[in-house]
């Protein structure tokens, strides 16, 4: 019986269970032997392994985080840490090894694939930073919970007629500010990848106001700056009542959207043919709701650009 491993690697996101589940069961179905490696490369190089049957990702679809857990090794990236973990997987008799993780887990997979290791990856984070790919896994979720929590604050904001400055993650893309932007109706996007400007964004507001609005919503990704220094500079300018909000790691958390159930339920069948192929050393994605795959080093060269017509959609309907 050939043997696929399965590991999650760097940020979690919600879905990575759920992803787990679809790339095991579909695995066992398919006559696989599936095996769990915990806490991603680290425990990929200690030999932390554990046989996964049906029952081992039963009860947790619905659940944040992943329960092989993930972690950050800077050992692996070194060649003798890559040796290690390749050394493990054969004793292991692991034939194809199954990624979940960001870009800097690509990068891993990636390395082991030149070194004669079948590797596969599906695309785990909350940023939607991925090229090639339409969504990442947890990025629906992430979505719900930014609008969820925007949600709140607005309630409160209004009461006391404020501004309020919200700081989501995003270091070099700005999809979940773009994103929930939008699904919240906020006033102002900042994102790294489009040029701002503070004065008119400050005479917006002010405008707002006048015009009887009884809060202000400015949404900024991590990447583009703070909202403590955003919120002061609005201050100055406008004399309004700011309050600056960062969303931190509760966004990674909450129950996955039935969005990245379904879309990890279909990327774990899809690896599962893929490995059948006997094609290697590819990462999966989806484009205009078709699952697709593209090489490591295809995706590698690929910029992730921002969707332009979106923003302008943003600024249309504000
Ligand atoms: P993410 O996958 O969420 O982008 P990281 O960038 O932290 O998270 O990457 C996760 C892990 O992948 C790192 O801790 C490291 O072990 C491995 N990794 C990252 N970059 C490389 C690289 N260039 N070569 C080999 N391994 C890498």
């Amino acid at each position: 019986m050939k043997k696929i491993a399965v590991l999650t690697s760097g940020g979690d996101s919600q879905g990575m269970n759920s992803a787990i589940r679809a790339v095991v069961r579909t695995g066992i179905a398919s006559g696989f032997e599936m095996v769990g490696i915990k806490r991603g490369y680290k425990g990929l190089m200690e030999n932390d392994f554990i046989t996964l049957d049906s029952r081992a990702v039963g009860d947790i679809l619905y659940r944040g985080g992943t329960f092989l857990q993930s972690a950050r090794s800077e050992e692996f990236k070194t060649e003798a840490g890559q040796s290690k973990a390749i050394n493990n997987l054969k004793e292991a008799g692991i034939d194809y090894l199954v990624v979940i993780g960001g870009d800097g887990s690509y990068r891993g997979a990636a390395a082991l694939q030149q070194q004669g290791i079948k590797t596969y990856g599906l695309p785990g984070t909350i940023d939607n930073d991925i090229p090639l790919t339409d969504y990442t896994i947890g990025f629906d979720t992430t979505l719900n919970v930014v609008t969820d929590a925007i949600g709140n604050l607005r309630d409160t904001m209004s009461s006391h007629e404020r501004v309020s400055v919200i700081e989501v993650m995003g270091r070099s893309c700005g999809d979940i500010a773009l994103h929930a932007g939008i699904s919240s109706g906020v006033d102002a996007v900042i994102i790294p990848e489009m040029k701002w400007d503070i004065e008119e964004i400050s005479k917006k507001l002010v405008q707002g106001f006048e015009n009887g609005k009884t809060h202000s919503i400015v949404m900024v990704a991590e990447g583009a700056g703070k909202a403590e220094d955003i919120a002061t500079i609005i201050k100055e300018n406008t004399d309004l009542d700011t309050r600056a909000t960062v969303l931190g790691h509760i966004q990674r958390g909450g129950t996955p959207s039935a969005f990245d159930r379904v879309f990890t339920s279909r990327m774990g069948y899809n690896v599962i043919e893929l490995i059948e192929k006997d094609i290697s050393g590819v990462a999966l994605g989806m484009e205009t709701n078709e699952i697709t795959y593209h090489t490591f080093e295809e995706i590698f060269n690929h910029e992730d650009k921002v969707d332009k017509t979106l923003y302008k959609i943003f600024k249309d309907l504000v």
